[in-house]
C-alpha cells in the first residue's frame, strides 16, 4: 500500500549541534521508563487505523507520539524502520460500509486516503512499509500454519482459534488478572462467551465465509484474517523478531497487543517486541470520543476551518503523550497563539544562544518525550531577549528537527 511524502527534517548533527541522549520511554509491559537504545537501526511497529472515520484526535495523537518518537531516535544517531498497517478489512469497517450503502473497498480506500492527507498535512514521518491486511493475507496465512505446527490452533465450526494460554508469556504485557481481561475481551471486539471455546480468552485467528461478507480462498478455506494475527504476520515479516517499540493507543494494550504478541511468541519461540509504548486516550469535553456519540473532532474538518495543521500539532504536543485528556475547543486558539509567537521569535535578528534551547528540547524528548517540557523551553526561549544573530535559525532548526513543526 502507498504510504505518505516524507517531511524535510534537518539533521542537527550537520548545524554542529552533536547528536542526542539515549532515549527513554515508558513500556507498559514493565510499568517503568526504560532506556531504547537500538544498535544501527530502531525497528518500530505502530497499530493502524481500521479506516472508517479518520483522522480524529485521538488518531493524531497516537501517531504523533511515535512520530517524536522516530524524531528523538534519528537525533541519537540511528536510522528507523517503521512498519505500520491499515486494518482494510474487519468487523468495524464492514458494519459501517453496510449501515452507510456504501462499497467496503471504496470506503476504506477513500477513508485510508484521508488518513494520509492529514498525516502529510502534519507532517508526520511516513512509515517504510505501509501494510494493509487484504494485501496480507498470505503472510498471515503462513503464520497460522505455522501456529498449527505447535499444535495451538483449534476449530470452532470452521473458524480457527489461538489457545492463548499456551504462550508462555501470554498477560505479561498488560499485565491485567483475568477478570480485567476477560471484561476487556468481551468491550474491544473479543468473544469471551462463544460455545466451543476451550478458553475464554481464546482468540480468532481465522474466520469462515460468513453470507454476504468478503472472503478470500486460501490454503485455510474461504475466509478472512482475525485482527491480533494481521498484526503479528505483517510486524514479524518486515521487522522480524524483538523490535524495537511496538506502538498505539492504550486502548490496544489488551486484547490486541497482549494477543498479537502471545501468536507471535509462539509461532518463532522468540519475544514480539522490545517494549510497548502506548498513547493515552483524548475525549470530547467529559465523554470519550466516538462515531456513536457523533463528537469526532476530525483532522480534516480543524483543517478545512482553516487552521494551521502546524496549530493542531502544537495543541496535541501541549499534552504529555500518556495522559488521558479532553479536547475543548479552546485547545486550538491557545495553539494558534503560541505558533505566531514562536514564528515572530524566530523571525527576530537577534536572539538568546539557543544552545541551551537545543540541550532543553533534547533533554524533554528522551525523559519519556516530555513534550510538554519542550513547549516551556521554547517559549522561555522566545520571550527572552539577547545578541545571537545565529540564534533565531538555530532554534527554528532544533524545533522542526525535534518537535516538527515548522
Ligand atoms: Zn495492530
Amino acid at each position: 500500500m502507498q504510504s505518505w511524502p516524507r517531511p524535510s527534517i534537518p539533521r542537527l548533527v550537520d548545524a554542529g549541534l552533536g547528536t542526542g541522549p539515549v532515549v527513554r520511554i515508558h513500556d507498559t509491559s514493565r510499568g517503568d521508563v526504560v532506556p531504547t537504545d537500538p544498535e544501527g537501526a530502531a525497528r518500530l511497529y505502530v497499530c493502524g487505523i481500521t479506516p472508517y472515520d479518520a483522522t480524529h484526535l485521538g488518531h493524531a495523537n497516537t501517531y504523533l507520539t511515535f512520530d517524536l518518537l522516530q524524531r528523538a531516535w534519528l537525533d541519537h544517531g540511528v536510522e528507523v524502520h517503521y512498519t505500520q498497517n491499515v486494518t482494510d478489512v474487519d468487523d468495524p469497517l464492514l458494519e459501517r460500509a453496510t449501515a452507510t450503502g456504501v462499497d467496503w473497498v471504496e470506503l476504506a480506500e477513500r477513508e485510508t486516503q484521508l488518513f494520509r492527507e492529514d498525516m502529510t498535512a502534519l507532517r508526520m514521518l511516513p512509515p517504510e512499509h505501509y501494510v494493509g491486511a487484504v494485501e496480507s493475507i498470505p503472510l498471515v496465512v503462513d503464520m497460522i500454519k505455522r501456529l498449527e505446527e505447535t499444535g495451538s490452533v483449534y476449530r470452532v465450526d470452521d473458524d480457527l482459534y489461538f489457545e492463548v494460554r499456551s504462550a508462555a508469556g501470554f498477560g505479561e504485557v498488560s499485565g491485567y488478572d483475568a477478570e480485567t481481561m476477560t471484561r476487556f475481551f468481551a468491550e474491544r471486539g473479543g468473544d469471551p462467551d462463544r460455545p466451543g471455546k476451550r478458553d475464554p480468552l481464546d482468540c480468532l485467528l481465522w474466520q469462515a465465509e460468513r453470507p454476504g461478507e468478503p472472503a478470500w480462498d486460501t490454503e485455510l478455506g474461504r475466509g478472512r484474517p482475525g485482527w491480533h494475527i494481521e498484526c503479528s504476520a505483517i510486524a514479524l515479516h518486515h521487522l522480524g523478531t524483538a523490535f524495537d517499540v511496538q506502538g498505539g493507543g492504550s486502548d490496544l494494550v489488551f486484547p490486541h497487543h497482549e494477543m498479537s504478541a502471545a501468536e507471535a511468541e509462539r509461532a518463532t519461540g522468540e519475544a514480539f517486541a522490545r517494549a510497548y509504548v502506548h498513547a493515552g486516550m483524548v475525549g470530547y469535553e467529559g465523554e470519550k470520543m466516538s462515531k456513536s456519540k457523533g463528537n469526532l473532532v476530525l483532522v480534516s474538518r480543524l483543517r478545512a476551518a482553516g487552521h494551521d495543521p502546524m496549530a493542531i500539532r502544537l495543541a496535541l504536543l501541549a499534552h504529555h503523550y500518556r495522559e488521558d485528556w479532553e479536547w475543548f475547543g479552546d485547545e486550538i486558539g491557545a495553539a494558534e497563539e503560541r505558533l505566531a509567537r514562536w514564528r515572530a521569535a524566530f523571525a527576530r535578528p537577534l536572539a538568546g544562544s539557543a544552545k541551551v534551547l537545543v540541550e532543553q528540547l533534547r533533554e524533554a524528548l528522551a525523559n519519556d518525550l516530555d513534550a510538554p517540557a519542550a513547549l516551556a523551553a521554547v517559549d522561555a526561549w522566545a520571550a527572552a531577549d539577547g545578541e545571537d544573530g545565529e540564534a533565531p535559525a538555530v532554534a527554528r532548526t532544533a524545533v522542526d528537527a525535534l518537535l516538527g513543526v515548522a
